[in-house]
Parts: C-alpha cells; sequence; structure tokens
C-alpha cells in the first residue's frame, strides 16, 4: 500500500485534470490517494470513478486556505461533497478568489499585460481561479518562462500586482470541514510551526495534523508525532503535488504509513457514527 493524502487537480491549482492525476499515481504504484483541491470538490467525481476502474482508494478530501497571513491551511478528508452547506460556503470562495484576481489582472494591465478574466474562459464552474492561473498565463504569454518566475515578479506578496485574499477565519475553515461530516487536519505546520496556534485549532475542533510533508525536517516531524500523541490527533501527511511544471512534483514521494488512512477513517466514525 502507498499512500499520498495531499494532491491537486485543475480544480483548483494543479496541471493536470482529475483522470490525469489519478493516471499518473497509478503508474506510481500509488493505491490510496486523497484529491485535496483548493475550495473546489468538483474534480472528485471524475477521479473516483477513474480510482475504481483502476482498483485504487479515492479519498474525498478538501483544503482551505484561511485569513492567517502565516500560510494556515486546513485539510478536510472523507468529507461529504454532496452537503448543500458546504457547496454554498465554496462556492463563495471561489468567488472571493475570482474578484481578487480580477484586481491582480487590473494590476497587470495597467503595467502593459493583457489579461482578462475571460481568458480564463475554459474552466468549470466548480473550479477555482487563483494565482497559479494567473502565472501559467503569464508563461503562455511568454511574459516569464515558469511559475516560480510570475510569482518572484508579479504575483507573491509585496509585488506589483499582489492582491489580498482574505479566506475564512482557521475557526470557520474548521466548521466547514465538519459540518460537511469531514475530518478537520493541520496541512504542512511546518510554514507556521507556532504553538500556540496549534493549541488554537485544537481547541477549534481540529483532529489531525499533516506529518509526513516534503519540507518537514525530522526534527519537526518528531514534534507533530509527538503532539498528536499528547492532543489526540490523527497523522496525516502528502507530497501536495500539483502536477508537472508546478514546482510541487513529489507525488507519492513522501513516505507515509499506510494505516493512517484507516486512523482518519475511525475518526470520522468516532465523530458522525
Ligand atoms: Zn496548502
Ligand atoms: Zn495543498
Amino acid at each position: 500500500m502507498k499512500v499520498d493524502l495531499h494532491t491537486h487537480s485543475n480544480y483548483s491549482d494543479g496541471t493536470l485534470d482529475p483522470e490525469e492525476l489519478i493516471q499518473k499515481a497509478h503508474d506510481l504504484g500509488i493505491s490510496h490517494l486523497a484529491l485535496c483541491d483548493h475550495d473546489s470538490t468538483g474534480g472528485l467525481e471524475t477521479a473516483r470513478a477513474k480510482a475504481t476502474g483502476l482498483n485504487m482508494t479515492l479519498i474525498s478530501g478538501i483544503e482551505i486556505n484561511t485569513s492567517e497571513t502565516s500560510s494556515v491551511h486546513i485539510l478536510g478528508y472523507f468529507i461529504d461533497e454532496k452537503s448543500e452547506d458546504l457547496q454554498k460556503t465554496l462556492r463563495d470562495h471561489r468567488e472571493i478568489r475570482a474578484k481578487r484576481s480580477e484586481m491582480i489582472l487590473e494590476r497587470l494591465r495597467q503595467m502593459g499585460i493583457k489579461i482578462h478574466l475571460s481568458d480564463f474562459g475554459g474552466r468549470k464552474e466548480t473550479a477555482s481561479i487563483g494565482r497559479p492561473h494567473i502565472a501559467d498565463k503569464l508563461k503562455e504569454k511568454g511574459v516569464v518562462f515558469s511559475r516560480q518566475e510570475a510569482f518572484e515578479k508579479y504575483l507573491a506578496k509585496g509585488k506589483s500586482a499582489y492582491a489580498f485574499y482574505e479566506g475564512p477565519t482557521p475557526q470557520r475553515a474548521i466548521e466547514i470541514i465538519l459540518q460537511a461530516k469531514g475530518v478537520p487536519v493541520v496541512a504542512h505546520p511546518g510554514f507556521f510551526v507556532s504553538k500556540e496556534m496549534m493549541d488554537n485549532l485544537v481547541k477549534l475542533g481540529l483532529q489531525g495534523i499533516e506529518t509526513y510533508y516534503p519540507t518537514h525536517r525530522p526534527d519537526q516531524i518528531k514534534w507533530f508525532l509527538d503532539l498528536a500523541k499528547s492532543r489526540d490527533l490523527v497523522v496525516t501527511g502528502g507530497s501536495d503535488y500539483h502536477g508537472p511544471g508546478s514546482g510541487h512534483e513529489l507525488l507519492g514521494q513522501v513516505p507515509v504509513p499506510a494505516e493512517v488512512v484507516d486512523r482518519i477513517w475511525e475518526r470520522k466514525q468516532k465523530l458522525f457514527g
């Protein structure tokens, strides 16, 4: 059993469509994959169908970026994607993201780089638009050579075309996932590592820590494992794969103990029966 519990498709900022993602995971010998697109569950159905055909298990996931400036993202596992409350909330988030993208594009246009929101028209209604898509357009237009360069020159915080994204509070993100009967897990805590923040999230109903992650050092992993034990949290892990050309391309390369899938499922049963 090979497990990757953090991946993205082109329903958010990944570069592969859900079917291509599943095929690639299968080719790499992955048996259990969680698709965790930002603010969208639109890719889950096709991904699940493809996974079933290849005898793989697709775990329904989501990732919600919060208003905390220090990259506090909340993953949700085994969410009920049919929940109407969930879908309404995600639609609202995608709308806010679209507005933010429009602000970024306006800034780029003022610099003479003509890209319009309608240029992203091929995207499905349930897909979210974010900075990586704008980066890809800049590359397509020959303004930059890579996503990374687009961020460094224009899109990163403090750069000329940057616009602020006001996500939900961590409390709201956890609440949204619990309402959809999902297991809320803090993503890549190595990016912010603050004991206070972690304690706060646990108080708000957090159920797990993404412990195994490409940039986590061994001492951090140990700290997260200890924390999980003392706070009765589940441990998860994944590569945060975003597809070829994304700069986040370690699909299946982060060792994650296979038993974590059962532990997350058991937590869901414990919470929701
Ligand atoms: Zn994230
Ligand atoms: Zn992610």
